[in-house]
This record gives structure tokens, sequence and C-alpha cells, in this order.
């Protein structure tokens, strides 16, 4: 099992200055060997592959001299990052590759493990070129190292993120029993609303932050372009930005984490976010809350826990349907927040009846033959009588 860890690194001068000339030098080999790719295609659609591309180097090298004053293993890890991107673009249909730029890329590089060590005993990074790198130790790992990728958050801190092959074999999954299984709806006024009845609300104190960034940036404006003082209020604002970043982060670690804890199966909704941001008027909270992020970390931990994930349609219709009997209210609109059925008269709160629902729907879906409802009107299906297990 891999598992990453990412350490803030505390580079000096002469380190901080080989850095930059080294993520500089990493962009400029990802642009480049991008428009060589494409140049090719395009006029006779010949086909470089990586391996191609990574020959050009010793070229690019003879014509931008500067190029041989960074780690040179970096620049064909940055050939292989231009045809990961490539080859994505290929397989899932995502956007072409784009190119990097100054400002809004993000500033990294990588070393292989051939190239760079963990001194754990003296909390030292070995950089190919660079020597040694002091870092903050706050955790141990034990496992092989795969390779070391260097990043500049825009607050200006520096951090090595360090993959490991852990040795150790990830659980196998447990059996997907009803009475351990919680279906999670996901909301904007609640951030989640379990099927057990809880509700995690959503995070609100980077409504704060949100408030100072605008301040910032309303005198940013005022100020000249590329001015001193004006680059002083961007470094403020990006600190912002990333306090932000990493206050909701660790609020999701800390929602999968109690989630995970409390079930050995979790099903939520197949959301499609790109989809959601789309709508304005929606996307401000969505983006806030993250769900992407809590699905992200979902999913890697509840591998390492072996623990079920799954998901269902995100057009099933989990909100209007009785969790009870199964009636479909079409009535129900967004502002009600809880409604009775016309069927079977129970009282249900909007959200636990959608998380239910979601519930049920996961079960029906690994296990077709539990069929959720015995009939219209006829009383409920009790998920806790029943524990099947899936295979
Ligand atoms: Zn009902």
């Amino acid at each position: 099992m891999k598992k990453a860890f990412r350490y803030r690194i505390y580079p000096n001068k002469t380190q901080q200055a080989l850095l930059q000339a080294t993520f500089g030098c990493c962009r400029f080999i990802y642009n480049k060997t991008l428009a060589i790719r494409k140049t090719a295609y395009e006029t006779d659609k010949t086909k470089l592959s990586e391996f191609d591309l990574t020959k050009k180097i010793k070229l690019l090298k003879e014509e931008f001299p500067w190029l041989r004053d960074v780690p040179a293993v970096c620049l064909p890890q940055a050939v292989g990052d231009m045809d990961d991107a490539y080859q994505k673009f290929f397989k899932s249909g995502n956007g072409y590759p784009k190119f990097k730029t100054k400002h809004r890329s993000r500033k990294s590089c990588r070393f292989p493990s051939s190239h760079c060590a963990v001194l754990q005993d003296t909390s030292r990074l070995k950089l190919s070129k660079l020597g040694l790198v002091k870092y903050k130790k706050d955790r141990e790992f034990v496992g092989i190292l795969r390779h070391i990728v260097v990043t500049q958050e825009s607050d200006g801190k520096y951090y090595a993120s360090c993959l490991v092959e852990t040795g150790v074999e990830s659980p196998k999954p447990q059996p997907v029993e009803a009475s351990t299984t919680v279906g999670i709806d996901l909301g904007l006024k609640d951030f989640i609303v379990t099927s057990d009845g809880h509700k995690i609300p959503n995070p609100r104190f980077y409504a704060i932050i949100d408030r100072r960034i605008a301040r910032l940036q309303k005198h940013e404006s005022r100020k000249q372009k590329g001015s001193k003082r004006r680059a002083r209020i961007r470094l403020k604002i990006n600190k912002l930005y990333v306090k932000k970043r990493n206050l909701i982060k660790n609020y999701i670690y800390h929602v999968a984490k109690t989630l995970l804890r409390e079930s050995q199966t979790l099903v939520m909704e197949d959301l499609n976010i790109v989809g959601m941001v789309k709508n304005h008027k929606l996307a401000k909270s969505i983006q806030n809350v993250c769900w992407g992020e809590l699905r992200r970390v979902l999913e890697y931990k509840s591998k390492w826990l072996g623990h079920n994930l799954i998901f269902i349609d995100r057009w099933a219709p989990s909100t209007k349907t009785c969790s009870c009997c199964g009636f479909h209210n079409s009535m129900l609109t967004l502002s009600d927040r809880s409604w009775t059925c016309p069927g079977c008269g129970t009282q249900h709160d909007r959200d636990v009846n959608a998380a239910l629902n979601i519930k049920r729907m996961g079960l029906e879906k690994l296990l077709p033959a539990v069929s959720g409802f015995d009939g219209r009107g006829e009383g409920g299906y009790d998920f806790d009588e029943a524990s099947i297990c899936a295979v």
C-alpha cells in the first residue's frame, strides 16, 4: 500500500534560489515538450512517445544552457507529468493539457527515489544537487521511499510530499451488513445528514476569512500594478486562501474519520460536482463545503480500513420518496424541511428521509435480493432485522 507523507521543509537561501530555478526549468520542459508533441502531430501526424520527448532534453540543454544549473533528475520527471496529463486526456476525455504559467501554475518538482532520501534520525531530506534540507518531522514512516515532490504554496512555504511503499497490504473489504450501513445525504443547509439521524453542520468559520480577503482585494486594486505594495497585499491574500483551505481540509478529515468510525459501509450519491458548480446560485456554498474533497478522502480512507463505499446514481429520487412505504411525493418543494407521507402517515425530516433512501438504494444495488418495500402502504422495511452478507 502506498501512502504519502507531507512535511514542511525549511530550505536555506541558496537552496530556495535553486528550488525556484528548478520549478522554472520543470515548467519550461513541461511546456516545451508539450509544444514539440503538439507541433509534431499537427505537421505530419507523428506521435512522439514519452521516451522520444525525454531524449529531447539533451538538445534543449544545448540550446538553453541554464537548464544545466538545476537537478538534472527533475527534468525527465516533468516530461513524465506532461505525458500523464496527455494520456489522461485520451483515456478520460479530460481537457487537452494546458501550458503552465509562471504565476498561476503550481510550483513543484519531483525527485525519483534514486536521487533523494529521508534521514529520519536527523530530520533532514537529502535531495540531488540541493544537499540536506531541514524538515519538520511531525510523524515517522516505515517503508520504501518512491519519490519526493517538493512544492511551494502561494503563501511562500515549502513542502515535501514523500510517497512511501509501506509494505502493508490493505485489508480485505468487510462484508456489507445492513446494520452497519449508513446512508449519507449531502446538503446545503447541513453539510451531511446520515440515515441514523446525525446532522453535521456546514463549516462556517471561513466566512470571516472571506470577508478579510474581500477587504484586502479592494486595497490591492487601488495599488499600482507591479508595485511592491501590491505584491505585499497579494501575499497576505494568498496566506488567507491557504489558511482557509487548511481549515476546510482539517474539517473534512475530521468528518470522514467520524463517519468511518461509526459504520462499516457508507452509501453516498455520485454527485456531479463540476456540473453543480456551474449553477451559480449554489456555486459558492458548494465549493466551500468541498464535497469533492470529502469524497476523495472517504475513498482512500475506506480502502485503507477495509470499509465499503457505495455510490448510487445521482438522479435517484432520494428526496421525494417515502423511506417507509415508497410513496412518491411529487408536491415536495426545496423549502419543505419536513413532511408527512400521505401514503403511510409517517412524519419525515427531509434530509434524514433522503439519507434513509440512499442507504436502501445502496443496499439494493449490492444485494439485489433485498427489496426495499413490501408494497405501497404496507409498512416499512426494517433494515436492522436483516443482516446480509455480500461477496
Ligand atoms: Zn409513506
